[in-house]
């Protein structure tokens, strides 16, 4: 195996479900991180991140308790704080999937990337060519997907997802830092929409909601058969919806929609109407508190 990227301070743009969930997995391998995300609006610096921070500590098994290795994990925002990153060797970005929003964020943080940092993506399958289009060519050479899966700290896979502007070392670097600084089993995925496990993963989900719907069987009938009775006991449909964030998914979905016209199935790339009208009332899953589940 290649030399692994050496980490000794890292930064995670994003402290929503997986954002936070990356960075604590950071600080258990040892690695100190900073936590970053939008200021909050009542004029608190850190809110959503104190949050997340909190939150954390009180996960069981707790993120952090590994005293042995842990690092030190600090709370930031971009508008008071950007200059953290400077002293960072990688850059995990994880916020929401938008592409718009995605493209924004970079322009502004590029500046305050390290001349040999890593930058890389947890999008879900946004094309990771456009989302390099506006970076700087030194930086889109030290730029890629990472893909975690949730819960990040329990999921081996994480798939890597080169540009076509990545340059090897940056890749095999990476992987080396995945394997042995994570514990991560890494696959390569190709540029191509979703990649590998969400192209499936959400096309499955996808027909089993249809088919759930067609048949008039209630969710947790559905979750009964996708999930312990195939032994998947905590990855059942509508469970892991409620996970993943119905907004997130959403998004994926749109991703699928708007970039396959001519897969085959492509009538099932798109959001039932129930699930968007969680989603229009913030419904969002178990980040939010209620969901298909738990209702609001
Ligand atoms: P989330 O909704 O929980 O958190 C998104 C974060 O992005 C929030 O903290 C929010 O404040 C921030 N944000 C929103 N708009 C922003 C903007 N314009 N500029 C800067 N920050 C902004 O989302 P998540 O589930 O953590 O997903 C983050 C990324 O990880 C997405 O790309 C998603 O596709 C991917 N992902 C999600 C999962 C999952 O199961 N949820 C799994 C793998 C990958």
């Amino acid at each position: 195996m290649s030399k692994p990227l050496t980490v000794r301070r890292a930064a995670v743009l994003g402290a929503g479900v997986m954002g936070a969930q990356i960075a604590a997995h950071l600080v258990n391998a040892g690695i100190d991180t900073v936590l970053f995300d939008l200021p909050a609006k009542d004029g608190k610096p850190n809110a959503i991140v104190d949050k997340a921070i909190a939150g954390l500590a009180k996960l069981s098994p707790a993120p952090l308790a590994r005293k042995d290795l842990a690092g030190e994990i600090v709370a930031a925002n971009y508008d008071q704080h950007l200059d953290l990153l400077d002293g960072c060797d990688l850059v995990i970005e994880a916020i929401a999937e938008r592409m718009d929003w995605k493209k924004a964020l970079y322009d502004r943080v590029a500046g305050h990337i390290a001349p040999h940092a890593v930058l890389a993506t947890n999008t879900s399958g946004l094309g990771i060519d456009e989302l390099a289009k506006v970076l700087p060519d030194a930086l889109r050479a030290r730029y890629c997907g990472v893909h975690f899966f949730n819960p990040p700290r329990y999921m081996h896979l994480a798939e890597l997802i080169p540009g076509s502007a990545t340059s090897p070392e940056v890749l095999e670097g990476l992987e080396a830092f995945l394997v042995s600084a994570l514990g991560k089993g890494v696959v390569y995925a190709r540029d191509t929409p979703n990649f590998i496990g969400n192209r499936i993963g959400v096309f499955s989900m996808l027909s089993t909601m249809h088919h759930t719907r067609e048949f008039g069987l209630g969710f947790d009938v559905a979750d009964a058969l996708t999930g312990p009775a195939i032994g998947r006991p905590k990855s059942a449909t509508f469970r892991t919806a409620d996970v993943v964030g119905l907004d997130t998914l959403a998004h994926v979905v749109k991703t699928m929609a708007d970039t396959l016209p001519d897969d085959p199935w492509h009538r099932y790339f798109q959001t039932p109407d129930w699930l968007a009208a969680l989603i229009d009332k913030g419904a969002l899953g178990q980040k939010a508190g209620a969901g298909i589940y738990r209702k609001a």
